[in-house]
């Protein structure tokens, strides 16, 4: 990224340089081919410029995302659900008004909010935790 930046500046050295030197050109036709030459580095300039104003709010919107996290993981604590079986569960002291759930473990080391659903199976016969995210399933019912 530091790089890129650092050779579009070498760029715009380079086009500083060749403008400079036009006014030296008494050749109308070589002039006009170093008119051309200046007019296609400023377009990709100008291209590698617009790619690098994409990338920086690209890396801008993910250390946003990135310190929403970090904010919002310190509300959930690991929790064994059943044994062998880990959640993260909302810290009561950290519930904010929200009511009680567990999150997807997997999820969470992963930087994902995946909140657990809780289903049961067609036949009544197992009570498990879905993730919505990772479509991890936890199931309830079994004893390990
Ligand atoms: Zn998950």
């Amino acid at each position: 990224m530091v790089g890129e930046a650092i050779a579009g500046l070498s760029i715009f050295n380079s086009m500083l340089d060749m403008a400079k030197g036009l006014k030296n050109i008494n050749d109308a036709a070589i002039r006009n081919m170093a008119v051309v030459d200046l007019t296609e580095k400023i377009i990709a300039a100008q291209a590698e410029q617009n790619a690098l104003v994409a990338k920086v709010g690209k890396l801008e919107k993910e250390l946003m995302r990135f310190e929403t996290w970090e904010a919002e993981k310190q509300r959930y604590e690991l929790y064994e659900i059943k044994p062998g079986r880990l959640t993260r569960r909302l810290k009561a002291t950290m519930s904010d008004g929200e009511i009680s759930h567990d999150i997807c473990a997997q999820c969470y080391n992963k930087g994902v909010k995946g909140i657990l659903q809780k289903s049961v199976t067609e036949h009544g016969r197992y009570t498990m935790l879905t993730c919505a995210e990772c479509h991890t399933a936890l199931n309830l019912s079994l004893a390990v």
